[in-house]
């Protein structure tokens, strides 16, 4: 700041922070080397009015920035901020749980097996259409208390236990409801094509039909789903049925994710990419050409790395060829029942770099920069002038030890649009 300038006024000051990591300009595959050379040591960041003002060194922030009268300034010293972390992949609202299912499955039986014995997700299903609306807000509310402890400040939200008109609505208005007064932000996902629900056994195209005829126009018209997706798989839907359900869509204003190559691998990325989807989610068993479709169309990988090691399979997304292939790649804990009970986000990252060997700043930038570019949230997910003041601070002096140290919270201060919203690792 020159003699003349006046000085940027700010609301909120954080500093002294071991390392700021603003994830910002980064380059489309990995990462690693530009988060290196984007971090701050010994760095501040000040906010005003839920946007981030100031990002540079604490000397900078001291010459430049001044605290306006009433605001609040935190010491950040041996603590590393991060943007306010993002799930780009969660089925938040359902009821009801299945541990007895985890305990077949340990004892042997596969999750397909269960499935097809009436397990799986139709007990979801079943337990969700029975549970009261208010029932299901505090099942959402609780989980993303815990989410917003663990620095997570944006979810997706994916309907798709509902699998009828009436409930799949019923479902992206409960998101709604709990993402209004919670300091953490939902992003709607229409799913209805999650699985063909029981009183459509026999008549697939009845249900499709149903989705693309009703579902679709009546989310759109109330606007309540910002993405639709569709589980892609054997025994969920096919390519083809996809296709005309995500054209709909499509056509209906929405944004496009799609769960794919998961347990076999079938075109899925191939068909994401030619539909311009925001994302292409799971991916353990992407083609070589699917890669390199993701990579043309800028459709965002999301990986799910607790899924797999949940479902005790090991059949890991291929990260390192993703990453060459010029693939972006976030990382999502896919919070489900049946699949992955977990709404730890940080662990989702550190199992992504056990797994794969991912890199520990590919596997921050997966759950922040990356994340956000999956949801298109051009806002968040980086440290920049003009950004969403969402910051998650966390106690450790090295960015790397958030993921070395897994298992834990090591989120002590959490901050949303300007706002404390966590503090001391307690809700403010
Ligand atoms: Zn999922």
């Amino acid at each position: 700041m020159t003699r003349d300038e006046q000085p940027i006024q700010a609301d909120l000051i954080l500093t002294g922070a071991s390392q700021v990591v603003p994830f910002s300009d980064l380059p489309h595959g990995a990462v690693g080397e530009a988060v290196a050379e984007g971090t701050v040591r010994d760095g501040a960041v000040a906010c005003r009015d839920g946007r981030i003002v100031f990002v540079g060194t604490a000397a900078a922030c001291r010459r430049e920035v001044e605290l306006k009268d009433g605001g609040e300034e935190m010491d950040c010293a041996g603590q590393v901020i991060l943007p306010g972390l993002i799930d780009a992949h969660t089925h938040l609202p359902f009821a009801g749980e299945r541990a007895a299912e985890f305990r077949l499955r340990l004892a042997g039986k596969s999750y397909e097996e269960i499935a097809a014995a009436g397990g799986g997700i139709l007990a979801t299903v079943s337990a969700t259409r029975a549970a009261t609306d208010d029932e299901l807000l505090i099942g959402c509310r609780t989980r993303m208390d815990r989410m917003l402890a663990f620095g997570v400040t944006t979810a997706e939200a994916k309907s798709g236990y509902g699998l009828s008109r009436d409930q799949e609505l019923r479902l992206l208005r409960v998101v709604a409801r709990a993402h209004d007064g919670h300091p953490l932000d939902l992003v709607p996902t229409l799913l209805a094509a999650h699985v063909l629900p029981p009183e459509f056994k026999d008549r697939r195209d009845a249900y499709v039909d149903l989705i693309i005829r009703e579902i679709i126009p009546a989310a759109a018209r109330e606007k309540l789903a910002r993405f639709c997706d569709v589980f892609i798989e054997d025994g969920a839907f096919n390519a083809a049925e996809a296709r005309a359900i995500l054209m709909a869509a499509r056509g209906a204003g929405m944004g496009l994710r799609v769960h794919v190559d998961q347990l076999t691998a079938g075109g899925g990325a191939e068909l994401a990419a030619e539909l311009g989807a925001a994302s292409a989610d799971h991916l353990e068993h992407v083609s070589r050409e699917g890669m390199r479709a993701l990579a043309a169309a800028g459709t965002v990988a999301v990986l799910l790395p607790a899924v797999d090691l949940f479902l005790r399979k090991t059949a890991y997304p291929p990260v390192a060829a993703l990453l060459a292939a010029g693939v972006d790649v976030a990382l999502a804990t896919d919070c489900n029942p049946g699949s992955c009970m977990t709404e730890n986000l940080p662990l989702a990252a550190s199992l992504a770099c056990l797994t794969t060997g991912l890199d520990t700043d590919d596997a921050l930038a997966g759950i922040t920069a990356r994340a956000a570019r999956s949801l298109r949230l051009e806002d968040r997910g980086t440290l920049e002038l003009g950004s969403a003041a969402d910051l998650a601070v966390f106690a450790v002096a090295d960015r790397a030890a958030i993921l070395y140290h897994f298992g834990i919270n090591h989120c002590r201060t959490v901050v949303k649009n300007g706002k404390l919203v966590v503090r001391d690792g307690i809700p403010d």
